[in-house]
């Protein structure tokens, strides 16, 4: 399990960063969490993050999740993070990897609505999302690599449900859990709600 969080841990360095260290892959309760973090590093992305098997699965989002099912938005596997990575919010030093800003832009519950490891070789996943912004059906569609090409492309799609099309993800531009923007995080200013 430990060997999961490997990449995570080689990317960081734990004396710079606040980020948690990814000691262990921790066991899974039924209520399974996810988190979307916004992220503006070198690039301004948002990080969908699922719980599963006792590490948070990981894709970056550049455009974000759309709430309208006719968009595909571009989603990057990238690597197993640790579940405490759920309620990290601040910054991580320039030069440092992922340098920037985090944002806990949203989080909640989430369930699978099929078997994830068949889903995951498939590369078709369907999931219903619990959030306080984020809420009903969603998939992650696989895509085929191109020759030469990494095989981490994935399409986040918003399913038609009563949901869909209900915002925008611009009309929220606060953290879920400490009230504050990306500039009052970035300036280290007190949370303004309890987490
Ligand atoms: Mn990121």
């Amino acid at each position: 399990m430990a060997e999961k969080l490997d990449t995570y841990n080689k990317k960081r360095r734990f004396d710079k960063t606040d980020e948690p260290r990814g000691d262990k892959a921790s066991p899974s309760d039924s209520n399974l969490r996810f988190v979307v973090q916004h992220h503006i590093a070198s690039r301004d992305h948002y990080d969908l993050r699922l719980e599963w098997d006792g590490v948070l699965k990981s894709w970056a989002v550049p455009k974000g999740p759309s709430f309208n099912s006719g968009d595909k938005r571009l989603a990057v596997n990238v690597e197993d993070h640790p579940l405490e990575y759920r309620t990290f919010e601040g910054t991580i030093p320039e030069g440092e990897y992922g340098g920037g800003t985090v944002m806990i832009w949203d989080e909640g519950r989430w369930e699978p609505l099929e078997d994830p490891e068949e889903a995951f070789s498939h590369g078709s996943f369907k999931f219903e999302l619990y959030g306080q912004r984020l809420k009903g059906r969603w998939v992650l569609v696989h895509m085929r690599p191109k020759e030469g090409e990494k095989d981490k492309n994935w399409l986040l799609i918003k399913e038609r449900d009563k949901y869909a099309g209900s915002a925008n993800i611009a009309d929220y531009t606060t953290s879920v859990v400490s009230g504050r923007t990306m500039e009052e995080i970035a300036a280290g200013k007190q949370p303004k709600k309890k987490k």
